[in-house]
């Protein structure tokens, strides 16, 4: 197991336990090693081999020569009113991604980025403006975890400051099928994070395929982008709908429960004003999810520049939700956090400079390279 060919040395970040216990079984060691160094990464934040101390001295040596620990670099830091801070991380020739921490009273949830812009092209997202230019590394993906906890101040033996981890910042975690797995088989590691599996939830906007791989790959929560309770409306508003309708999606949610053990998939609802916030609408969806192991979770639109949709008002939306639980669902209004730092859902845009503009179209997810 080696780096890269510019780089001979491996990153230790992005190594779920079993490959590092091959990595350290080619320097010759036994697979303690491996979660020595683990317990050292994560468990104490360090990155620094040298002073991983009751490594043999010999072993330190060999790997400060075949590895290292790089983690990603911050842009630029911004702190809400509300105590959400958002990072920009550097994703190399001029293009950055974002991370964003949401404080609360009983939890802290880091949101991470799985690419760098996005490629679904959902209409009323700000990063479908931007295009996609490439997917992340697991090591970018863990190391974003790692940062925070390292920027938050947290230190071995406090509490967690992070209780849970959402791959909704920017990008599509299931069309970066090879680096999100390791990733999350890393998150859900004890020698990790100690976080459990329903608090580490991977958000899709419904690439149906990668849902049945998912629930052989891995044990987390899944939410759902819906946003609309027809294939009519869900097809302009997320794209890949034209592709797996809603009826494939549910489909493969229930499977995905199945498999998992799990209690109930996660159905993110977007509110856009008089377009899918009228009374019918809850009643459609309503219908389509009723008896099933389904929450809604309504997020009132966060805007972006020149986008062409308003957020619904608060009185539309507690009517939808109160609609959607007479009918026997169970909904929740998430909280807009961090928006005076455009740290909302759906506002994280980064900085997608060389990118790819991707419209509907061919095989894989339905997507065509345009230019
Ligand atoms: N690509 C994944 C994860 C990204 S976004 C997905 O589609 O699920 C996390 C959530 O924010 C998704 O439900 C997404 O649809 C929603 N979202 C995107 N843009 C938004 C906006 N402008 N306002 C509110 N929510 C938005």
């Amino acid at each position: 197991m080696t780096g890269s060919p510019n780089n001979p040395r491996i990153n230790l970040l992005g190594l779920p336990k079993a490959d590092l216990e091959a990595f350290v079984g080619e320097l010759g060691s036994k697979p303690f090693r491996a979660r020595q160094l683990m317990s050292w990464l994560y468990k104490r934040g360090e990155a620094d081999i040298a002073k991983m101390t009751d490594l043999a001295k010999d072993f330190r040596a060999e790997l400060v020569q075949r590895a290292e620990v790089v983690v990603p670099e911050i842009v630029k830091t911004q702190i809400a009113s509300d105590g959400t801070r958002k990072w920009l991380l550097s994703g190399g020739n001029g293009q950055a991604y974002e991370m964003v921490y949401i404080p609360e009273e009983d939890r802290g949830t880091l949101c991470i980025s799985s690419q760098v812009g996005c490629a679904l092209d959902c209409s009323f997202c700000s990063t479908a403006q931007q295009g996609f230019n490439r997917n992340l590394t697991t090591a970018e993906i863990v190391g974003q975890v790692w940062l925070a906890n390292r920027e938050l101040g947290w230190k071995v033996g406090d509490d967690r400051i992070i209780t849970n981890i959402v791959l909704m910042g920017m990008g599509e975690p299931l069309a970066n099928f090879r680096a999100v797995i390791p990733a999350i088989r890393i998150f859900l590691d004890d020698l990790v994070f100690d976080i459990s599996r329903r608090r580490v939830t991977l958000s899709t906007s419904g690439l149906v395929p990668q849902i049945y791989k998912l629930a052989e790959e891995v044990n987390c929560a899944l939410a759902v982008s819906l946003h609309a309770p027809n294939d009519e409306l869900r097809s302009q508003l997320v794209p890949i709908n034209r592709k797996h309708n809603i009826a494939e999606l549910l489909d493969a949610c229930w499977h995905y429960l199945d498999e998992q053990n799990g209690r109930s998939v996660t159905f993110e609802y977007v509110m856009l004003d008089g377009v899918n916030d009228q009374r019918r609408h809850a009643i459609e969806l309503a219908r389509l999810l009723h008896g099933k192991p389904a929450k809604l979770n309504l997020i009132p639109f966060n805007p972006f520049p020149g986008t062409q949709y308003r957020r619904s008002p608060q009185a539309v939306i507690e009517n939808f939700r109160d609609e959607l639980m007479k009918k026997g669902l169970i909904a929740t209004i998430r909280r807009t956090r961090g928006d005076d730092i455009d740290a909302a859902c759906g506002q994280l845009a980064g900085q997608v400079t060389d990118r790819t503009i991707v419209r509907l179209g061919s095989k894989t997810f339905g997507l065509q390279v345009r230019a």
